[in-house]
């Protein structure tokens, strides 16, 4: 019934020759699926190029921030919703833990920037995850509460067949360290819960050092329906693994 999502987020990695040679090389192996969505997600000044090379695909494309901002105005350096409608995209990641620990985004932008993202029909991948402080201190199922509590406030509950939220701990993203598939089902179980009666067709990621090794058990997993990739995603063979594995 839901969809998988395989998202495979660039972060600031990429040249012109390097994603054409990453698209083409994956582009020569994969074949599309009817049950697997697979995105990119470069960054955003490569967001036109990315859109060319994958126009004759069924891969898609996602931006990896979105301004909190509908309307066009004085905002300088940021990317409306609009805008990334407008050059190709689907998916917005929002909320990234790059993005909250780097940018102090808060749970309140994120769940404005959801907002946007669903005012102009961009998909908001809502990410969400704790510190390995916080696990240690038996706090992950509180702060996951509450930063889904930010979005859940705001959103209708019709809108929320309409997002996907991706389970990243911190702890997990770019260290190797994966959370064991009884982890990741446990939150994610979790999360669906709290998302009440809309909680079942809507799709949870899960992202956090994922790779062709340890894709498939995740993916076995009931409440996981795909992952958002980093690091692996910049190897088009480990990539297809991953895809593969969905
Ligand atoms: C991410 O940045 O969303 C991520 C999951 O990174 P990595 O796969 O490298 O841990």
């Amino acid at each position: 019934m839901r969809r998988q999502l395989v998202m495979g987020n660039w972060k600031m990695n990429g040249s012109r020759a390097a994603n054409e040679q990453l698209v083409s090389t994956f582009l020569s192996l994969w074949q599309s699926v009817e049950g697997l969505e697979v995105a990119f997600a470069p960054p955003a000044v490569y967001l036109p190029q990315v859109a060319a090379l994958l126009a004759s695909s069924k891969v898609v494309l996602a931006a990896q921030d979105v301004s909190a901002h509908v309307d066009a105005g004085a905002f300088t350096g940021e990317l409306s919703g609009a805008m990334l409608v407008d050059i190709g995209c689907q998916y917005a990641i929002v909320g990234h833990s790059e993005r909250r620990a780097y940018h102090g985004e808060s749970d309140q932008q994120v769940a404005a920037k959801a907002l946007a993202c669903l005012a102009i029909g961009l998909t908001p991948v809502i990410c969400v995850g704790e510190s390995l402080a916080q696990r240690e201190s038996d706090e992950t199922l509180a702060v996951i509460g509450s930063q889904l509590d930010a979005v859940l406030n705001v959103l209708e509950p019709a809108q929320l067949k309409n997002i996907v939220i991706a389970y990243e701990p911190v702890w997990a993203i770019g260290t190797g360290k994966t959370a064991s598939p009884e982890q990741a089902q446990a939150v994610h179980h979790f999360i669906r819960a709290r998302l009440g009666e809309q909680g079942a067709v809507v799709r949870l990621l899960y992202g956090g050092s994922v790779k062709a090794s340890n894709a498939e058990e995740l993916f076995a997993q009931a409440d996981i329906d795909g992952a958002l990739v980093g690091g692996a995603a910049l190897h088009a063979e480990e990539f297809f693994q991953i895809c593969q594995a969905a």
